[in-house]
């Protein structure tokens, strides 16, 4: 599949955002500017910065943040809570708000291995809840969705209540995990719709460009890697090429299907470079 007719709406025009991670060196931080300039042409509604759970990018995490807000661009941090205190959040806040920032993709993060503090919130609900107590509405708030549901979550039913929850602490929207499967975001958007949740609800689209890397990410977080794909990208063996070539395709279609089916625009996960998320919007003709 090469040529998809592309589905984009004036409506997912206005939700194209794309995900970076601070960069830990400064030939990363050149490579980051060189993406996000390559990206611009796309015209994202914003574009995002990670954060490593327990603080522990929270300096490449602003300093990415900033840049990309002085230069004209929409920024919005990611901010988890787990291992923190409201202490620390509050001066996180200030900060980013000092700065003029007016979103925050807020998470709970994952504990990292060897933390024992789990700190002052549990869940990003309480996080939520937290930013609109200090902050009213300043901040436009992003949190995460899961349509193949959290890995950690306790049953599907108990995750989609507490997504449910966590929306209505204060969310304005949401962006989900990848995913390969259309259906499942389909079935979780409509699940939650039927719980009253109203707030956009934008899938988060990994590109494929390497199978083991994408394999190990998807046991973590629990993204499953259907059986056909799986199989089919590990008989490129060692062929990135080819890897890259169909996991363009794939993509590609994916994303059209899913602005077809009436997604309200699609949150790229870049990990810091143009060049596949790039091909694809262009396909998308977006
Ligand atoms: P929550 O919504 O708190 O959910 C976590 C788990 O707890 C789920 O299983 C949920 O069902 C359960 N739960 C929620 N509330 C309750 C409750 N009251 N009682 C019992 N169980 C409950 N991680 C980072 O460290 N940094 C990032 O920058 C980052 N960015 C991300 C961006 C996106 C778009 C996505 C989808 C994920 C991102 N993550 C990031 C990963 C995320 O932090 C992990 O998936 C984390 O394990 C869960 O975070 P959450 O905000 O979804 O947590």
């Amino acid at each position: 599949m090469t040529t998809p007719t592309s589905h984009l709406t004036t409506d997912a025009k206005r939700h194209i955002s794309f995900e970076f991670f601070p960069p830990k060196t400064q030939e990363g931080v050149e490579k980051l500017r060189n993406t996000r300039h390559q990206l611009a042409q796309f015209k994202p509604e914003f574009f995002s910065v990670t954060f490593g759970a327990g603080g522990t990018t929270q300096e490449g995490t602003r300093n990415a943040v900033l840049e990309i807000q002085g230069e004209g661009f929409n920024a919005a941090p990611h901010l988890s809570c787990i291992g923190s205190t409201r202490d620390a959040i509050t001066a996180l806040l200030a900060d980013y708000r000092e700065h003029g920032i007016r979103r925050i993709v807020a998470l709970r993060g994952d504990i990292p291995s060897g933390m024992v503090d789990v700190g002052e919130f549990r869940y990003a609900n309480e996080l939520v809840a937290f930013i609109r107590e200090q902050h009213g509405d300043w901040f436009r708030i992003e949190v995460a969705g899961y349509p193949e549901y959290h890995p950690q979550a306790q049953n599907a039913e108990a995750d989609i209540r507490n997504f449910v929850n966590k929306v209505n602490a204060g969310a304005n929207a949401a962006i989900t995990q990848y995913f390969f499967n259309a259906d499942a975001y389909f079935r979780f958007v409509d699940e939650v719709r039927a719980r009253g949740v109203t707030v956009p609800i934008v899938p988060g689209v990994m590109p494929i460009q390497n199978f083991s890397q994408l394999a190990r990410f998807s046991d973590t977080c629990g993204a499953e890697i259907p059986r056909w794909l799986r199989l089919r990208l590990a008989s490129f063996g060692d062929d990135a090429a080819a890897i890259r070539a169909y996991g363009l395709d794939v993509v590609t279609e994916l994303c059209d299907k899913l602005l077809a089916g009436g997604a309200p625009g699609l949150h790229f996960y870049t990990l810091n470079a143009a060049g596949a998320v790039g091909t694809v919007c262009q396909r998308l003709g977006l």
